[in-house]
């Protein structure tokens, strides 16, 4: 089955409401195998959410509406799917009662205005909303399904799991898929090569291999399509180690584990414990590698020096180079840990700076000289990666 979703607000296209309602909804129709083609956003417009409806229908056979099921005369989803689809809007008693129902509970009087949710296009099947005014609505047409979800997210949520997924279930029958993916995590390795090494896998249908590239880590997802949870999972096991035939060296981890994750579990394995310095990242390298599982084992000491070279450990020293690997090597002795790592540097101007990252171990040392772009913040993150990725190569070469 092929999905697609609407969804309506202008305020979602003016930035002033962030649409989450997306991703529970997507999720759900992955989890039951739908296909999810397109999703578009329209503003409160009749002509263009009808337009919208009907530019749907030619690619999908599910046509989900979240929003616009308000009260108001700007919520406009009941009048822009019977207007797509040439039917009539009728009063549905049993809409009513839902509406009065919320009013009743509260105690509170009715606005006229509200008799428009218990407006239904012909045929359509009202679905109870226990926690709001707009009921939502099933209507099955000429071999297509339109859902329209009320906009609240509290409402929008409960909806979905209650009332749409359990109409989807049973319609899907036997011909119900699950989507499931699983995520590989590289790092060491640039986009383009990874693009290069995985060649053909990349163009596979079922499961698919997409890559995505983000600051020193590169992710493949696979995603395959199946009956069962467990086939599903078996066909991206046997891509995986495809992947891994080609590429394994640099995979970290895998879904939601993270290079500290992978970093503290690679030195733990090689039983090493270890110690931070920091004169360029302000503790975030330290940060990041108290938030890995396990971290507490290994993790002795974080010693962090401001920009100022006021009472730092070590003075004399003939390139920042070399101000990492005595910075690396003091904090090892310092803190008696296996390794330590170093992360110094400078700003070369508004937009870049030159980082120096150094590690010791058992009184060897290794240093390397990067250029990292983008703002305070990003060159920080990408640093802190670079030391985290260096950890983990460390560790795995025990
Ligand atoms: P509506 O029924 O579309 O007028 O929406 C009612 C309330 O839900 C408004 O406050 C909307 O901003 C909010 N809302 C509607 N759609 C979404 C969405 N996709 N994500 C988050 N909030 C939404
Ligand atoms: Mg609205």
């Amino acid at each position: 089955m092929r999905a697609e979703v609407i969804f309506t607000g202008t305020e979602l296209l003016l930035g002033q409401t962030l649409n989450t309602n997306a991703p529970h909804l997507q999720q759900v129709l992955a989890s039951l195998g739908v296909d999810l083609y397109y999703q578009v956003t329209v503003g409160d417009n009749l002509e263009r959410l009808a337009q919208a409806i009907a530019q749907a229908r030619e690619r999908a056979d599910l046509i989900i509406i979240g929003g616009g099921l308000g009260p108001t005369e700007d919520d406009l989803s009941r009048e822009a799917l019977a207007k797509s689809l040439g039917v009539s809007l009728v009063f549905s008693e049993e809409a009513l009662k839902i509406v009065r129902r919320f009013f009743d509970a509260r105690s509170l009087p009715m606005s006229a205005n509200n008799l428009r949710q218990a407006l239904v296009p012909e045929g359509g099947m009202v679905l109870d909303n226990p926690v709001g005014t707009a009921p939502g609505i099933i209507l099955e047409h000429q071999g297509k399904t339109y859902i329209l979800i009320p906009g609240p997210p509290s409402e929008f949520r409960l909806l979905v799991d209650e009332q749409v997924k359990p109409y989807l279930v049973q319609k899907l029958g036997a011909q119900r898929k699950v989507i499931r993916s699983r995520v590989l995590k590289l790092c060491g390795i640039g986009e383009a090569t990874v693009d290069e090494r995985l060649g053909e896998l990349l163009r596979g249908a079922n499961p698919t291999l997409a890559p995505t590239a983000k600051f020193a880590e590169v992710h493949l997802r696979i995603t395959a399509k199946a009956g069962s949870p467990e086939e599903a999972d078996q066909m991206n096991a046997a891509l995986e180690e495809k992947v891994r035939q080609r590429l394994g060296e640099y995979i970290f981890g895998s879904d939601e584990e993270t290079l500290a994750d992978a970093a503290v579990r690679a030195l733990l394995e090689g039983n090493l414990s270890l110690a931070t310095v920091e004169t360029f990242t302000g503790g975030l390298l330290a940060y990041q590698l108290t938030n890995a599982a396990d971290a507490g084992r290994l993790f002795r000491f974080g010693y962090i020096f401001g920009p100022e070279r006021v009472n730092w450990p070590v003075s004399s020293f003939a390139s920042e180079k070399e101000l990492a690997e005595q910075l690396a090597s003091w904090g090892r002795a310092k803190a008696q840990a296996d390794v330590c790592v170093a992360v110094t540097g400078r700003e070369k101007n508004s937009s870049g700076a030159a980082v120096y990252i150094a590690t010791n171990r058992g009184g060897r040392g290794r240093v390397g000289e990067f250029h990292l772009w983008g703002s305070a913040q990003d060159i920080k993150e990408r640093a802190v990666q670079i030391a985290l990725a260096l950890l983990w190569r460390m560790g795995k070469s025990v």
